[in-house]
């Protein structure tokens, strides 16, 4: 089969995630492997609209595999919602010679790429880059790894001081919509419990613990919040079970923005470049509006539609391992 790919756009997009530059420097090289043209698009969507595009060598992304954080930036882009901003970008891409795009990001940025391509026809192939791991069709996004084990290495620091001190700890984690960094998270430091969006019944099974004398059996308690739990976060759930504690010495503690940091995971590295290169291989072999995923350590192709459309649910019995730990 012929290509009709000669040149080729990559950006990341929303929010960043580690081993998002090994990413990047898989797309670049297997394009440059292939012989086409490959230039970065800086800060997502918005150099797009503003035109801020150069063409990358082999040797720019030279020892970006190990680093955090992305070489091409990121931003939210609201020019890129409008009319305008959509065709300016278009015209930008036109103006640089370049036939298709690679779109690293998490949901919101596929809804913009598949809005890009239903206007405009330019073949996009997207690479799910989020800490949160909530995109349908692929197991595992990139930077969830890095982020997981990021949490893990800073519960078992709260753990030293929790148990020291006697203390219940509320550590809330990142996860607007979605509580599996929360879950997986739990289980992997061995958290008391988790309360996360998916499942309300947490938090009264929670308190039934709470009100049977939990503190009799433990020398610290360790509770993950995702942050997007129903209460609103670590410390509206400490409100909501005032009542509760009053027995407990309690503190809050919020990860934040330390858990999208960092040097990937030799697992994001891996998949990073795994799918790096099945997105170029996809745009040469002429397809187009899909997302390269991981289903059982193998690549898939999921059509972008599908990836924002459905839901990626949580492994409920993941949630009852947390009560069978704490037995
Ligand atoms: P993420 O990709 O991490 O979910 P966002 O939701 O912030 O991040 O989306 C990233 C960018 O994608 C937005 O700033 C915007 O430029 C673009 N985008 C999101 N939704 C749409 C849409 N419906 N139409 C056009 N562009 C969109």
């Amino acid at each position: 089969m012929e290509t009709k790919i000669k040149s080729i756009g990559v950006l990341t997009s929303g929010g960043d995630a580690p081993g998002m530059n090994a990413a990047i420097r898989a797309v670049v090289r297997t394009a440059l492997y292939y012989d086409l043209k490959v230039f970065g698009i800086k800060q997502g969507y918005h150099g797009m609209v503003f035109n801020k595009i150069h063409p990358l060598r082999s040797q720019d992304v030279a020892a970006t595999i190990q680093r955090g954080g992305t070489i091409l930036r990121t931003a939210r882009c609201k020019e890129f919602m409008t009319d305008e901003g959509i065709k300016m970008a278009y015209e930008n891409l036109k103006k640089n010679e370049i036939d298709a795009l690679v779109v690293i990001g998490g949901d919101g940025s596929f809804r913009g790429a598949t809005e890009f391509q239903k206007k405009f026809g330019v073949p996009i192939v997207g690479l799910p880059g989020t800490i949160d791991n909530d995109i349908y069709g692929t197991d595992v996004t990139i930077g969830y790894d890095t982020a997981l084990n990021t949490v893990v290495e800073a519960v078992d620091k709260i753990r030293d001081t929790a148990s020291s001190h006697d203390r219940m700890f509320f550590v809330e984690v990142m996860g607007r919509h979605a509580g599996f960094l929360a879950l997986r998270s739990a289980i992997a430091c061995g958290a008391e419990a988790v309360l996360i969006p998916e499942v309300d019944s947490e938090i009264d099974k929670f308190i039934n613990y709470l009100e049977n004398g939990y503190r009799r059996k433990k020398s610290s308690n360790i509770i993950l919040v995702a942050e997007g739990e129903k209460a609103g976060g670590a410390f509206q759930v400490v409100e909501k079970l005032k009542p509760y504690l009053q027995d407990y010495d309690v503190r809050v503690s919020i990860l934040g923005h330390l858990q999208r940091g960092g040097s990937p995971s030799a697992y994001d590295r891996y998949i990073a470049t795994k799918m790096g290169v099945a997105a170029v291989k996809a745009l040469i072999e002429n397809k187009s509006g899909i997302m390269i995923g991981i289903v059982n350590e193998k690549i898939v192709e999921v059509p972008l539609e599908k990836a924002i459309k459905l839901n990626k649910t949580i492994d409920i019995d993941d949630v009852h391992i947390i009560d069978i730990m704490n037995v």
